[in-house]
């Protein structure tokens, strides 16, 4: 994860669930991503507080973490970002890149 201070969205427990990749069509038919979807939310089902899971395990948040390490995504599908709360509150569609983060990257100011 890029950390030098151009982190646009923080990694924060309330933007993992509040991010709508899990619903996704471009990650839907990904064993990968549905498999990291079902471990991540028994990790977070368990975890206390506000802590977070480690980023390579939620396949989602991209818009903060960055690229997709699944590579079984179908980018061809349609990105549902833009009905996200995250992507509203932190006003990503004036961002580079402004959707598909899971290929193109974490949001940049
Ligand atoms: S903007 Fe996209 S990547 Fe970021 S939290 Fe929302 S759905 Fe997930
Ligand atoms: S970043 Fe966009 S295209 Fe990628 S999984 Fe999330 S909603 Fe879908």
């Amino acid at each position: 994860m890029d950390n030098d201070g151009s982190l646009k969205v923080p990694y924060i427990k309330g933007n993992i669930e509040r991010c709508m990749c899990s619903e996704c069509p471009v990650q839907a038919d990904s064993k990968c991503a549905q498999d990291k979807l079902e471990r991540s939310k028994k990790i977070m089902a368990n975890m206390s507080g506000d802590d977070v899971p480690d980023p390579k395990e939620v396949p989602g948040v991209y818009c903060s973490t960055g690229k997709a390490r699944c590579s079984d995504l179908k980018p061809d599908e349609k990105c549902i970002c833009n009905t996200c709360d995250v992507w509203k509150e932190y006003d990503l569609k004036n961002s580079t890149p402004s959707m598909y983060f899971c290929q193109n990257g974490q949001a940049k100011e």
